[in-house]
């Protein structure tokens, strides 16, 4: 496979948007906006590496948006879109790929399809950049009236990714440096580059205003599908009273109780059942899998690390957890007092508001097991929402 590296510019600070956070990094369907548009180019079979070329305030915003994702190190933009699409080619010169796309980080539903489309068409052309025909009349308006209709034969609309052969844009970048420009396009036609034109795609649309952020959200929701994922764990439950016990772990909290549970990890059964439900929504194993218990390196883990992984295999999927809805089965503890503190954390671990998370606790009327306080038992179902398969592989 010849490489190709994308390169998503990501650094602008949205004023059009108002508001105190640049728009890349707008919650769309409850992530980062930007992190979808990652997502679209770290899933591509025909792309190599994902670099984004962020503004150096948005660090702490890029962590979180990119976390889990297949990603090469960001590296940092310049003071226009132009400056940061040469300073992002600047950076792969260490090892130049054959082939570039950049791509605008605000447009998070770039069509699998379009990728390949463009990344095709760099096998026999310099340039390629996905466009639509203006379907509309198009009408030269002054003063707010209509001054004359303007032909649109042969007019287009010119979308991202564009592509380029590595080498030939690094070049002209360089020699247009500091002369404005609309697009990577409108350089590559500057130095006299043959850039092709392939179908774009009326989804693939840039969020510049609110609207489009509630466009996107609804036009996302179409290409997402759910699953479901269902986990249960049991855990032996050993009461302590010796000096020194540090608490009984359950759904990533230290709880001040006279128990603690007997595993080979921390044995939190909470997390467990979690981690397993969403595991289960990916159908890609289960925790034992995963992290065996066999590998001494997981004696005494925290649970919250093997929940990480399946958050972050989620988000590898490309898709984002709809829902959490967990049931612990025990007598004592009693969840009651601990459940708020018990969503808050699981908050945290999932990446995911509270009120997408629901815990719930139930006993068995002291039958059973867990009636006998021998163990305690955990639920959980996990609803996620990830891309349908393209056919692509
Ligand atoms: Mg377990």
């Amino acid at each position: 496979m010849t490489d190709c590296i994308a390169l998503i510019v990501a650094s602008g600070r949205g004023q059009r948007f108002g508001g105190e956070l640049p728009k890349q990094y707008m919650p769309l369907l409850g992530s980062p906006l930007l992190r979808h548009t990652l997502a679209c180019f770290a899933n591509h079979p025909g792309v190599s590496g994902v670099r984004a070329v962020i503004h150096p305030d948005d660090r702490a915003l890029y962590e979180d948006a990119s976390a889990g994702l297949d990603l090469m190190s960001p590296v940092i933009g310049g003071a226009t879109r132009q400056d940061s699409g040469r300073l992002g080619l600047e950076s792969l010169t260490d090892q130049p790929p054959q082939k570039v796309l950049i791509h605008d980080g605000a447009r998070p539903l770039t069509d699998v399809d379009v990728i390949t489309r463009v990344i095709r068409a760099l096998d026999h052309q310099e340039g390629a950049l996905p466009a639509l025909p203006v379907a509309d009349t198009l009408k030269h308006v002054q003063d707010e009236f209509v001054g004359e209709t303007v032909d649109r034969e042969g007019l287009y609309r010119a979308q991202t990714p564009q592509g380029f052969l590595y080498e030939i844009i690094l070049s002209a970048h360089r020699r247009f440096q500091g002369q404005a420009m609309t697009d990577d396009a409108a350089i590559a036609e500057a130095a006299g580059l043959s850039v092709t034109v392939v179908a774009g795609d009326e989804g693939n649309i840039k969020v510049t205003a609110k609207d489009d952020l509630l466009r996107a959200e609804r036009q996302l929701v179409g290409t997402l599908r759910p699953r479901t994922g269902m986990g249960f764990d049991v855990h032996r439950l050993e009461e302590v009273h010796a000096a020194g016990h540090a608490g009984l772990v359950l759904m990533g909290l230290t709880l001040p109780e006279p128990f603690r549970m007997i595993g080979h990890s921390d044995a939190d059964v909470g997390l467990h059942a979690i981690t397993d439900a969403l595991l289960g929504a990916l159908a890609i194993g289960d925790i034992g899998s995963h992290f065996p218990p066999s590998d001494p390196k997981w004696q005494g883990a925290d649970s919250a690390i093997f929940l990480k992984h399946a958050v972050d295999e989620v988000a590898r999927a490309g898709g984002i957890i709809e829902h959490i809805d967990a049931t612990l089965i025990c007598e004592r503890p009693k969840i009651g007092p601990y459940r708020q503190a018990m969503t808050e954390r699981l908050s945290e671990l999932l990446r995911l508001p509270g009120e997408r998370i629901s815990v719930k606790a139930t006993t068995t009327e002291r039958l059973g097991f867990t009636g006998r306080g021998e163990g305690i038992a955990a639920q959980a179902i996990a609803t996620i929402l990830r891309p349908a398969p393209t056919g692509l592989t």
